[in-house]
């Protein structure tokens, strides 16, 4: 594992992005909190350094291209590279709102939303990081996916939230594949249902548990795997 690299996390502010950034930054990572609330972005940092870890923030909103490609030049002109990112913003409108739990309720807007935070965000930020990672012949990516959008595990509710996640998936794989020659590992992982705001309290596992596959597979060694998913470091079918 290589310590001291650039770690940038979005949705770093809260929920598992931020536990995510606690564990990394317990590891020597120096990890950077993607936040689209400059003032929740920096708290979070803030507390994460005051328990000595070297720990920063950046706003970063990744349904804005323009605010995907102004935090990632803020970064690596801060901190040189980024070597680990953590795609772990996402929403889930449907789950906050019981009047959108069939699936005749979905506005075509409410799916365009999911997809543009849970799918084309991750895209975003590894279209403006993937160069950086492939000049230096390093890179770790983790897509925070959810089971609710593996094809096996298909059932009823949350569509747009299952398809943003099933369609994060194929994208893994896709880019996976094409960076696949190089010391780039790009992967996609499901926490567990965890207790976050998403996951609310009756969920059985702590975003600490969660984390646990985030960061491994955010810390693999070079021979480690590529383009799969994972949950509790198992490999899951698509
Ligand atoms: P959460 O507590 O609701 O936190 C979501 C985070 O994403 C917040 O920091 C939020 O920022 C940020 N975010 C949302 N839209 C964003 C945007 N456009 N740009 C930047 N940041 C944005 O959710 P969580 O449970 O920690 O979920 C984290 C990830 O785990 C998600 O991808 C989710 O799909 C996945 N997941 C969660 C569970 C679960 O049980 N909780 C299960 C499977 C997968 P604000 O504070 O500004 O809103």
């Amino acid at each position: 594992m290589r310590t001291n690299s650039v770690a940038l996390v979005t949705g770093g502010n809260r929920g598992l992005g931020k536990e995510i950034a606690r564990q990394l930054s317990r590891l020597g990572m120096r990890t950077i909190i993607g936040a689209r609330d400059e003032k929740k972005g920096a708290d979070a940092a803030a507390e994460l350094t005051s328990n000595g870890f070297q720990t920063a923030s950046v706003v970063l909103d990744v349904d804005l291209a323009d605010s995907v490609s102004e935090a990632v030049s803020r970064v690596t002109a801060d901190f040189g590279n980024i070597e680990i990112l953590i795609n772990n913003a996402g929403i889930a409108i449907e789950s906050l709102n019981p009047i959108l739990s069939t699936f005749l309720s979905i506005s075509p807007e409410v799916a365009l939303k999911t997809f543009s935070t849970n799918t084309l965000g991750p895209m975003r930020m590894m279209q403006a990081v993937l160069p950086h990672m492939a000049e230096n012949n390093y890179g770790r990516i983790v897509n925070v996916s959810s089971r609710a959008g593996q094809l096996q595990e298909l059932r009823q509710g949350l569509a747009a939230y299952r398809i943003s996640k099933t369609a994060l998936n194929s994208l893994t794989r896709a880019v996976a594949a094409e960076y696949a020659q190089q010391n780039i590992k790009i992967n996609c992982m499901c926490p567990g249902w965890i207790r976050t705001a998403m996951g609310g309290n009756a969920a059985p596992l702590t975003a600490e548990e969660g984390a646990d596959t985030a960061i491994w597979l955010a810390t693999l060694p070079s021979d480690g795997p590529t383009g799969g998913f994972y949950r509790s470091r198992q490999l899951l079918q698509w």
